[in-house]
């Protein structure tokens, strides 16, 4: 089975601040991981080519300094990664990102892709579901366990708020992954000592070929107009107590709230 994986890098939203004069994140000096998502989309690739045999392939599209999180994955054992990286990509929208992701993977062989469900900076959800639209492939979404694979259909639990669907389809098609799927691997002391010598391999839009009318700020239908930060104001009593104390403080609290009855 070949599998290809769409993995992002994204900033440590843990340690994100923002700018409150311009509304935009403040990225500089913060560190940079993977994607949850993806990463859990990448332990379930290497999970199904262990059982089923095959290749596992990583596709990022981002500046140079991605390739550092590329090294981290072939590291943890994926066979390939590509990096799409070219100016003329720059101020891409979701929809443009995903017409670029997706003439990618069509310069490859693919039987599955494995989207993260949702990126934890930008946040739309929106690129895997129009990855699958653009190949023009079936797609599930939101996957919480991949169940079986045989007779060249996948078995998958797809979950609900308050509820999970057990789905099956046929290969080719594409599924978006929960960070909650698996606990990912770590990096193999055999691959790390290994990871150097693999190749990163690039492309460029000279690879891709697209019209510059459907990438960049000219392909993105998308215009954001203003960004604010809401301004979030609370009464806040900083305490420093031991654990019994502060379980005490916060009964009382209840209580006088709940006029003694909690
Ligand atoms: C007008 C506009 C201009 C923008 N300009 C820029 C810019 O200049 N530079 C910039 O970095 N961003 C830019 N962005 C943001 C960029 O479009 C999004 O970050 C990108 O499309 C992914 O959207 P998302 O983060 O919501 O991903 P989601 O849709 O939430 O991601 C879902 C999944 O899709 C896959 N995926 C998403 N992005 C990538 C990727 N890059 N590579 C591989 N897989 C991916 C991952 O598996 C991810 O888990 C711009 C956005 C807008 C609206």
């Amino acid at each position: 089975m070949n599998i290809i994986v769409l993995v992002k890098q994204v900033p440590d939203t843990t340690e994100m601040n923002i700018d409150k004069e311009t509304g935009t994140l403040i990225r500089k000096g913060v560190p940079t991981i993977v994607n949850p998502d993806d990463l859990a989309g990448v332990e379930a690739a290497l999970n199904l080519k262990e059982s089923h045999g095959g290749k596992v392939t990583v596709l990022s599209m981002g500046p140079p300094q991605t390739a550092s999180m590329l090294k981290e994955l072939y590291a943890r054992g994926v066979d390939e990664c590509f990096l799409i990286s070219d100016r003329a990509f720059a101020g891409s929208d979701t929809w443009a990102t995903s017409k670029i992701l997706s003439t990618a993977i069509n310069m490859l062989d693919y039987d599955l892709v494995i989207a993260g469900r949702q990126a934890i900076d930008g946040d739309t959800a929106q690129v895997g579901p129009q990855v699958a639209e653009f190949l023009n492939i079936p797609q599930i979404s939101y996957i919480e366990s991949i169940d079986d694979y045989k007779d060249n259909t996948l078995f998958v639990s797809k979950a609900y708020e308050t509820y999970s669907v057990k789905m099956k389809c046929k290969l080719p098609c594409l599924i978006t992954t929960l960070s909650g799927l698996n606990t990912p691997r770590y990096m193999h002391a055999k691959h790390i000592f290994n990871m150097d010598a693999k190749e990163i391999s690039m492309l460029t839009n000279e690879d891709l070929k697209l019209e510059k009318s459907v990438i960049g700020l000219k392909g993105s239908p998308t215009k954001v107009f203003k960004t604010s930060v809401k301004d979030v104001q609370k009464d806040t009593v900083k305490l420093r107590l031991s654990p019994e104390e502060a379980a005490q403080k916060i009964l009382d609290t209840l209580q006088k709230e709940d006029g003694g009855q909690a």
